[in-house]
């Protein structure tokens, strides 16, 4: 009877044991995760429209998923490139090497545009646009992470009309990144994915889609005098298409279209041909129905142009995010139907938010003024050119950062760290400059947090400037006189939206404070796979489930 008992535990030790191990060894994932970022989307527009909003997009978003109300970026600067590569990295510009858009190689002079990569080929035109790969990117992300953690079974795909936009999320083992060429309507790709687009693509190229979607022109969804949530139609500190004389609907851009094929870009309807191409990609490359979760990446990259052009406070916003709003409804409805409601991850944030334009901010008498670097620059350099003997030290202002010509600064033997100094004095007392900080020792210079901060995690060595200029709040470089604009770290550009929705997903919001960098960390958890590998995020346990 007494082995019969030791039996007994042995054999429940045993069987618990092995259940673990078993549950360990099958973790319980989503099908699909499907990441949706929507450029230039400050938090509160998940707000600001809702009384228009439809029950299928965000209200959907915001109804049945969970929401981390304050979610801040925490880097500078705010723009595209290092939002999707923070957002998907869980880490900063520091670690991951991508400070911007473009940037300054601190040893060699040369200008970088963050995806350019001279190796490869364009797969889908013969242009130099497809010339483009993740390799600047010094980190894995998480899509990297899922495609290792199943041995590369899942399948990881990126869609923009921004080449950045698609290839930085998708990481450096991604299955496909597809991105827009302008000139042909089509999306293309480069040799680091494939040599070849596949017959999906080429299919859907050939339905001539940017040409169908701006056949009607671009008229306000409903009535003009009804968009009591922005500014009147025309008002002066607005871009307009070079064929226009005023800012005001409809938009001819079918017209507009044939001599300007960038314009495209700046409708609402580049984010209908990103959700349809999207739609696309699933059918195309089975996504979801392996055995493995796979991984969409999707940009909504014509938020971001429409309010260049327009600013924030136009009639054109309201009526691009009215219009996103029911493309995402449709987009949800195609998910449910085709991978099953509760078996897709789903989550929408932003890469930055914006500016009021300087116009909106005069005419109601609110703190706000363009800060013009080239003069600004010009001289500073007059300045350095009497103190110390040599000419143009400063090369360009890049990423609101000095870059000065460090090669002529060693060869004529000058104080590097005196010429710095003496661009803080000087930049200090120049209008709408809250702080200049030499880039040395930020530590030292008298920035509140979190400027402080983000000045640091924004700063890598070889990538940066040697000087940041932090513009007073409402103060933007004004290359353009009109639209708007984003990079600082005040809150309009800085808060933005996260709504997680769908498999393991609850009801709810916390607004607890939570940082861009946490959404690759929480992903991680979900998905029961390794942290990127310069992820300093933490999980939002609130997502989780486990407060
Ligand atoms: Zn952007």
């Amino acid at each position: 009877m007494k082995r019969f008992f030791v039996f007994l535990l042995c054999w429940l030790c045993l069987g618990q044991g092995y259940s673990q191990t078993a549950a360990r060894l099958s973790p319980s994932r989503p099908k699909l995760v499907v990441a949706i970022v929507v450029d230039q989307m400050r938090w509160d527009f998940l707000y600001r429209f809702a009384d228009r909003y439809g029950p299928g997009g965000f209200n959907r978003l915001l109804g049945e998923g969970f929401s981390c109300e304050h979610t801040m970026i925490n880097y500078l600067p705010s723009y595209t490139a290092v939002g999707h590569s923070t957002i998907f990295t869980g880490t900063v510009p520091s670690i991951h090497g991508i400070t911007g858009n473009d940037w300054t190689d601190q040893l060699s002079g040369k200008q970088v545009y963050c995806t350019a990569d001279s190796t490869v080929m364009s797969v889908g035109n013969d242009s130099e646009d497809g010339k483009m790969s993740p390799r600047n990117l010094l980190v894995t992300t998480i899509t990297d992470e899922l495609r290792m953690a199943t041995n590369f079974r899942s399948r990881v795909v990126g869609i923009s009309l921004k080449d950045r936009a698609a290839i930085l999320p998708a990481g450096h083992t991604a299955t496909a990144a597809f991105w827009l060429d302008d000139a042909s309507g089509h999306f293309i790709t480069s040799s680091y994915y494939m040599n070849a687009l596949p017959e999906w693509v080429r299919a859907f190229n050939n339905t001539q889609p940017v040409e169908k979607l701006i056949s009607g022109g671009w008229h306000t969804l409903y009535p003009l005098s009804s968009y009591i949530q922005s500014d009147s139609d025309a008002q002066s500190y607005e871009g307009r298409f070079k064929t226009e004389t005023s800012p005001v609907f409809p938009h001819e851009i079918q017209k507009i279209y044939e001599t300007t094929r960038g314009s495209f870009r700046q409708t609402p309807f580049g984010n209908t041909l990103t959700l349809d191409f999207a739609r696309s990609a699933v059918e195309g490359y089975h996504l979801g129905k392996g055995p493995v979760t796979d991984f969409l990446t999707i940009n909504c990259a014509s938020t971001d142009y429409v309010g260049h052009m327009y600013g924030p406070n136009s009639v054109e916003i309201e009526d691009t995010y009215l219009r996103l709003d029911r493309d995402l409804a449709a987009f949800f409805v195609f998910l449910d139907r085709q991978i099953g409601k509760g078996n897709y991850l789903l989550l929408l944030t932003a890469d930055h938010g914006v500016a009021h334009s300087i116009g909106y901010m005069k005419k109601n008498r609110l703190p706000g003024e363009f800060m013009n670097a080239k003069p600004l620059v010009d001289s500073l350099n007059r300045s350095l050119a009497e103190m110390f003997g040599a000419d143009r030290l400063v090369r360009s202002a890049m990423n609101n950062q000095l870059n000065f010509d460090l090669g002529r600064i060693q060869t004529l033997h000058l104080d590097f760290p005196a010429i710095r100094k003496a661009s803080v004095d000087f930049l200090q007392r120049q209008p709408g400059i809250a702080y200049a900080v030499d880039l040395a020792s930020p530590g030292t210079a008298p920035v509140p947090e979190p400027i402080k901060t983000m000045i640091t995690n924004g700063y890598h060595f070889t990538r940066s400037g040697s000087v940041a200029i932090i513009a007073s709040p409402g103060w933007m470089e004004g290359y353009a006189k009109t639209g708007s604009t984003h990079g600082s770290w005040n809150p309009y550009d800085t808060h933005i939206p996260l709504v997680f929705m769908g498999w393991g997903i609850h009801h709810g919001n916390t607004s607890r404070p939570v940082n861009m960098t946490d959404i690759a960390a929480t992903l991680a958890e979900l998905l029961h796979i390794q942290m990127p590998s310069g992820c300093i995020g933490m999980p939002i346990t609130e997502v989780l489930g486990n407060p």
